[in-house]
C-alpha cells in the first residue's frame, strides 16, 4: 500500500502534496502570505542553545571525557 507523503501548509494548515510546485505550501498566495509573517516580525527566529542547565550538562559531559586522558598520562610518568 503506498503512502503518500504530505506536508501541511504552514499558512493554512492544508495537506499539500511533497511534490506540490508551493511546496511546502498550498498555494503561491500562501507562501506569501507566510513570507509577510516572516517581514513582520510574527516568526520569531529561534536562538542557538542558551539554556544554562543544558550547557552545564554539556561541561559535564565534557569534564567526564576528560579525566580518562588524564589518567593515562599519568601512567606514562
Ligand atoms: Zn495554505
Amino acid at each position: 500500500m503506498a503512502t503518500t507523503k504530505t506536508l501541511r501548509c504552514p499558512s493554512c494548515n492544508t495537506p499539500v502534496l511533497l511534490n506540490s510546485e508551493d511546496t511546502p505550501f498550498c498555494s503561491d498566495r500562501c507562501r506569501r502570505v507566510d513570507l509577510g509573517k516572516w517581514a513582520s516580525g510574527e516568526y520569531k527566529i529561534s536562538s542557538p542553545i542558551l539554556d544554562p542547565d543544558l550547557l552545564e550538562e554539556l561541561e559535564h559531559a565534557e569534564q567526564q571525557r576528560h579525566p580518562m586522558h588524564e589518567e593515562k598520562s599519568r601512567y606514562r610518568n
